[in-house]
């Protein structure tokens, strides 16, 4: 369904963004596979997803980690066709932090979460204006949407100014051929949920899921994958639930 499709997922090495990798690639795209510090990770991803690919490095806590990104993927594969935003992180901080540590923990957050995604695709939206169009995946959170935790608000919202985003690229560039698509998980069963787990226990994370379950990260990737079919076009703007059943809107 993805012949010929080349898209950079971002925070691809383990977790959601390794799955996207495999689900884009068992359906005929080049995945470039972002990585921040896993090598190896990304390495092994590229050669089990049979090597028609690249990976690729950037901090994206660094002020300029997305622009480079951009600019060395664009010079590696030529025409990229899709952005996933997926790279993000998920900092616990509470309202009796000091001063200093509270306003850092927000300005990592906003930085790693939101900012290098709207950086992103800031430069994926020149670059398909210019190639005959494209599309913007935004992996966002239930949080975005309900709200969240009072030791974890600056997570919420981070990804509801990513599914802002998402809106406000999909009215802005449609008419160019640039569309976007906002996915809204509840927990998944990644490393990010394993912290949850280590510290608050399953029971506090699957508590309010109605299927008793958190979801696979395949479950995420397969809805990237569909959403990136070139006849889904008249899902831009959309915020796409994946949570069980525990945020109904
Ligand atoms: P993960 O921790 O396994 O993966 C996050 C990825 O982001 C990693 O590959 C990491 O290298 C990358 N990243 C973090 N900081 C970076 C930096 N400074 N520079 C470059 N890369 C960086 O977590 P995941 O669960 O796979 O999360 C993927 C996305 O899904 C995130 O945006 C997350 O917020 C979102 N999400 C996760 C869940 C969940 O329950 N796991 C739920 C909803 C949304």
């Amino acid at each position: 369904m993805l012949e010929g499709q080349t898209i950079l997922v971002t925070g691809a090495s383990g977790g959601i963004g390794a799955a996207i990798v495999r689900q884009l690639a068992a359906e005929g795209a080049r995945p470039i596979i972002h990585y921040g510090r896993d090598k190896a990770g990304a390495e092994a991803l590229l050669s089990e997803v049979g090597g028609k690919g690249w990976i690729m490095q950037a901090d994206l806590s660094s002020d300029q980690g997305a622009f480079d990104l951009w600019e060395k993927s664009v010079a590696a594969a030529g025409r990229i066709n899709a952005l996933v935003n997926n790279a993000g992180i998920r900092t616990e901080i509470s309202i009796e932090a000091t001063p200093s540590d509270w306003k850092s923990a927000w300005q990592r957050e906003f930085q790693i979460n939101f900012f290098a995604a709207a950086d992103l695709s800031k430069e994926a939206i020149r670059h398909f204006k210019e190639n005959g169009g494209g599309r913007i995946v935004n992996i966002a959170s239930r949080a975005a949407q309900r709200g969240y935790a009072a030791d974890a608000m600056p997570y919420g919202a981070t990804k509801a100014a990513l599914v802002n985003l998402t809106k406000s690229i999909a009215r802005s560039f449609g008419a160019d051929g640039v569309t976007a698509i906002a996915i809204a998980p509840g927990w998944v069963r990644t490393d990010m949920a394993e912290e949850f787990i280590a510290t608050h226990g399953k029971a506090a994370a699957v508590a309010d899921i109605p299927i008793g379950e958190m979801a696979a990260p395949n479950e995420v990737a397969e809805l990237v994958a569909f959403v990136l079919r070139p006849g889904q076009a008249s899902l831009n703007g959309a915020t796409l639930d994946v949570n069980g059943g525990s945020y109904i809107r």
